[in-house]
């Protein structure tokens, strides 16, 4: 037995299910009860970032899920899924220490996808999603979606928790709840950040200690670009190119800047200052390829 799982067994250890049928049947238990229910998706490697989500989650409902489930169809084939962290001891020892997971669901592939990942039903999200994250990794975010939608079936929560981190993401799983009348309330949550900077990933692992050291540059350089676009300065062209330069300098290769309507990601009018807007970026540094954004 690991040390994770020694510490665990100790504390509140929340009850686990793998099973489709297992999962309706204690939610539907809850729900006979009159309690809310809330769902938080993770690809699990936890960290604070995730376990704010799941405070998040208990501030809204009586019960939280959280489910643990790597999925295939949103992996692109030169991304390597394989070698996605997976640390289900750990994971399981700091939801237990946190204490505010009901239940974690942890499926099979064959239980999310029981006619297999390549010829599955899929969701297809509008163009927006092939913009940004998504024309560096085609069908990414159908496949996010895909998947998101199965465990709003099986789960059916009243309240869906999703991480600012992932601002597209978010917003296109909003756009997905309004367009197929999905009857459930997502509330997101603020990114979570190292000391110095750096928004939390499980993907921030891939990077050696010297790429470590260089990638809270991501999020200065962001919040730098954000500064001057509040403080008046609207040459959004200018900025963006001197950001890229900045970040080119450091070590990483830039995929994108892009200052986007909050709401609907439509490009932003930096001179607009009726409609919120977000500063997002992503950049590779080594083998992580690393995503933040501001709002502005
Ligand atoms: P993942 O396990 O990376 O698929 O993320 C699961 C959920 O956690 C998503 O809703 C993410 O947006 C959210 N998340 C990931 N990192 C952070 C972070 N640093 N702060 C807040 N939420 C996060």
């Amino acid at each position: 037995m690991s040390l994770a799982r020694t510490q665990a067994s100790a504390l509140a250890v929340p009850d686990r299910a793998t099973s489709v049928g297992a999962i309706r049947e204690r939610v539907a238990a809850w729900r006979a009860a009159g309690e809310r229910v809330a769902l938080v998706p993770t690809m699990g490697n936890l960290h604070a970032g995730h376990l704010s989500l799941i405070e998040l989650a208990a501030e809204h409902a009586d019960r939280t899920v959280v489910s643990i489930f790597v999925n295939p169809t949103q992996f692109g084939p030169t991304e390597d899924i394989d070698n996605y962290p997976r640390t289900p001891a750990e994971d399981e020892a700091v939801l237990a220490q946190q204490g505010k997971t009901d239940l974690l669901f942890v499926p099979g592939i064959a239980d999310i996808y029981p006619h297999g990942t390549d010829r599955s039903v899929s969701v297809q999200l509008p163009p927006i999603a092939d913009e940004l994250c998504g024309r560096s990794r085609p069908g990414h975010f159908n496949g996010v979606a895909s998947v998101v939608l199965r465990f709003l079936n099986i789960v059916m929560p009243e309240v869906l928790v999703l991480g600012r981190k992932d601002y597209q993401q978010m917003v296109l799983i909003s756009r997905m709840i309004h367009d197929l009348q999905i009857d459930v309330e997502l509330i997101s949550g603020d990114i979570v950040r190292e000391p110095d900077g750096l928004a939390m990933s499980s993907r921030n692992r891939y990077l050696t200690t010297e790429q470590r050291a260089i990638a809270p540059e991501l999020s200065k350089t962001l919040e730098l670009t954000a500064e001057k676009l509040r403080s008046g300065d609207a040459n959004f062209a200018t900025h963006k190119d001197a950001a890229l330069e900045t970040l080119a300098s450091v070590g990483f290769k830039p995929d994108y800047i892009e200052l986007r309507n909050a709401d609907d990601l439509s490009p932003a009018d930096p001179t607009d200052n009726t409609r919120a807007q977000v500063l997002m970026a992503a950049a590779w540094l080594g083998r992580a390829r690393l995503i933040d954004n501001v709002q502005v």
